[in-house]
Formats: structure tokens, sequence, C-alpha cells
């Protein structure tokens, strides 16, 4: 099996980018973020702490998140419901960031998030993919651009989807997790050591998917 393992800080566009290398490659896409996402969901709807260990450790139990691929894309189910598109919010965002710097979601996590590498060929995106989930993928890329450019793409997509933001707390919101997800102890966002650099600063999407699509042919020897 192949793998590419894809991570980066919010909004460097891994999903939208990742999603179309996938396709490019014929290998399934894999986010890893809407697992870390639909436990955050879970425990916000149950009015818990999401930054604390204790109360989220105690939940786990009840918890099930799966992964589906209808016609190619990826639903995620939170006990057998379709959260797909409930946890794209700010505050889910926030949740999952929260959640995931508690060790015991992150090995509930691992498993699942291995064994899709071990059925298929995959390229899978978030923020330990390369340094903890697959230390052995084909390709590790890792997708920045500067924090600005990241929260423009972000406010673009949220005020295309009809919400209401305001492009400085979008900005703030991104920044707080960029520093909550490299500085959490466990598993923290950061280059794994043979990993690919991709800045995508000032690129429209068009070319940062086509620099991609390259890093991944050349680097895999595709044609
Ligand atoms: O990628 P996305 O923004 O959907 O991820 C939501 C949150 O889940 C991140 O801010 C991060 O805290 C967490 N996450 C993680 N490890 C991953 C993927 C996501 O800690 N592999």
């Amino acid at each position: 099996m192949i793998s590419v393992a894809i991570d980066g800080p919010a909004g460097a566009g891994k999903s939208t980018i990742s999603k179309i290398v996938a396709k490019e490659l014929g290998f399934i896409y894999v986010d890893t973020g809407a697992l870390y996402r639909a436990i955050g969901l879970y425990v916000l709807n149950k009015g818990l702490d999401t930054k604390s260990a204790e109360q989220v450790d105690s939940c786990l139990p009840e918890v099930k998140v799966e992964l589906k691929f209808v016609e190619g894309v990826q639903h995620v189910f939170l006990n057998d419901v379709d959260v797909s598109d409930d946890i794209r919010t700010a505050p889910v965002s926030m949740a999952a960031s929260n959640v995931s710097a508690i060790p015991k979601v992150r090995e509930f996590l691992f498993n699942l998030q291995r064994s899709f590498a071990k059925t298929d060929n995959v390229v899978m995106d978030g923020r330990d993919i390369g340094t903890v989930v697959l230390p052995n993928a084909d390709l590790k890329i890792f997708l920045t651009a500067s924090p600005e450019d990241r929260a423009k793409r972000r406010y673009d997509e949220m005020i295309a989807k009809g919400q209401d933001v305001v492009f400085a707390d979008v900005l703030e919101d991104l920044k707080q997790r960029d520093y909550n997800d490299s500085h959490r102890e466990i598993a923290p966002l950061k280059p794994a050591d043979d990993s690919v650099l991709v800045d995508t600063t000032g690129n429209t999407l068009e070319q940062s998917v086509e620099l991609l699509v390259n890093t991944v042919r050349t680097k895999l020897k595709l044609k």
C-alpha cells in the first residue's frame, strides 16, 4: 500500500488540495481532523469542558466514530449519525483543538487512522500523520502558508457558506489553534524530519494543487 501524509496548520488548504491529489492518484482521502472534530462536537453537545481530560475521558466509552466513503467522499458518523456538516463550525474547530491535546483521545483514534492505510492507498491529512500515525509513509508533505493567507481562505469559505463571521475573529481563532496544536505535549504539530515543505503563500488554489500534484508525482516517481 502507498501512503502520502499531509500535515500542516489550520487553513493551509490541506483538505481541498489532498482531496484533489487523492483523486488524481486514485487513492482514498482520509481527513483525520474530522475525527477530532466529531469528538469535540460530542463533548460540546454534552455541555462538558473540552479542555478537561477528566470530563472528556469519562465520555469516550459512549462515543463511536466512523468514517464511511460514499462515492469517494468521506462522511463522518458519530454514534451512527452523519455529522459531516455539523463539525464545520468555529466552536467545533476550537473544541477539536482542545480535545486533541488529551492523550486518551489521541489513543482512541490512533488505530482507526492506521487501519485505513493498511487496506487502501491513502492520502491522509492531519497534524501528526507523518510524525506519529504513519511514520513510514512513502511521502510526507508539510503544507503551510502565512497566517493571514490561511485566515483569508477560511474566512472566504465561511462567508460562501453563509456564516456570519468577522475576519479579525477568524485570524485570532486560527492563531490560537496553531498555538494549541504546536505547543501541546503529545503529538505536537511539526514537520517530520523527512518531510517536504510546501509553502502556498500567495498562490491561487490551482497553483497550489499543481505544485502539490507535481511534488507527489516526482517524489513517488509516478508518471
Ligand atoms: O484539520 P482540522 O482543522 O479539521 O482539525 C481540527 C483540529 O483537530 C486541529 O486543530 C487539531 O487540533 C486536531 N487534529 C489533530 N491531529 C490530527 C488532525 C487534527 O490534533 N491528525
